[in-house]
């Protein structure tokens, strides 16, 4: 049976795969940059051999990630143009990518802790450039007594989003926004069945303003340490205590 294993024929629904990465490869070697039009659907279609049902299914993925903006007009000047990738795109991609990978939930965790502490040091070193007053707004907020829990989670995040824009690195930005999104529905989970949650919420609220303070000392050492230990700490004695009872998911969703 050896002669016939791993060649299995190529369904044909997976041609448009092939076109996509040739595509990708002249996207990564520096062939096709932002702005650049693709050549048009019939001299794809011809120099790579294939449908031309699979070049536009191709197409209609890349558009969808926000890869390529829509094909302008028909004619023999028509192509798709390669577009700069909207920050929105690759969040929501990551952020879907990460619910779908079904990854283990302490996986996504030590990401977070890993970007997070990254980010916290570097706004704390730029701290001079930034402006902290998107920290400071849910910081504010979450002080609030009596604040229903899920606009709490939802303050927690946008703290913690800023915190990550402030740092200034746009790549390390998306990725803390898509994984702490990706945790949003299991913290809120959390959140809604912990029984002490006044106690609770006074830690979170007394660990970020530790966190806010040393980034505004520009205290960097601090800031990530402080960070790590409160992403970690959240999740080891609130998280997995309340998620680890039986009626409880097991999955980062
Ligand atoms: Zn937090």
């Amino acid at each position: 049976m050896a002669e016939s294993t791993g060649w299995e024929p190529v369904p044909r629904s997976r041609t448009f795969e092939l076109v996509l990465a040739r595509i990708e490869e002249q996207i990564l070697a520096g062939n096709l940059r932002v702005g650049d039009r693709l050549p048009p659907e019939r001299e794809l279609v011809e120099m790579l051999g294939v449908s031309r049902a699979a070049v536009r299914e191709a197409l209609r993925v890349l558009e969808a990630q926000g890869v390529l903006r829509s094909r302008v007009g028909t004619g023999p000047s028509s192509g798709s143009v390669i577009a700069a990738m909207p920050d929105e795109g690759l969040t929501q991609l990551l952020r879907l990518h990460i619910a779908l990978a079904n990854l283990p939930l302490d996986d996504v965790i030590e990401a977070r802790a890993t970007l997070e502490r990254a980010s916290a040091r570097l706004a704390a070193g730029r701290v001079a450039e930034v402006d902290l007053e998107p920290m400071r707004e849910p910081l504010t907020r979450m002080d609030e007594v009596g604040l229903p829990r899920e606009a709490f989670n939802d303050y927690d995040t946008a703290f913690h989003v800023a915190i990550a824009e402030a740092g200034g690195n746009r790549l390390m930005a998306d990725m803390t926004v898509a994984v702490r999104n990706a945790v949003r529905h299991t913290l809120l989970t959390a959140f809604n069945k912990i029984e002490n949650w006044e106690k609770i919420a006074a830690r979170l609220r007394a660990e970020h303003h530790r966190i806010y303070d040393a980034i505004e000392a520009g205290d960097a050492e601090s800031a990530g340490n402080l960070v790590e230990a409160h992403v970690r700490g959240f999740h080891h004695d609130v998280v997995q205590t309340v998620l680890d009872r039986p009626d409880a998911p097991t999955s980062a969703r």
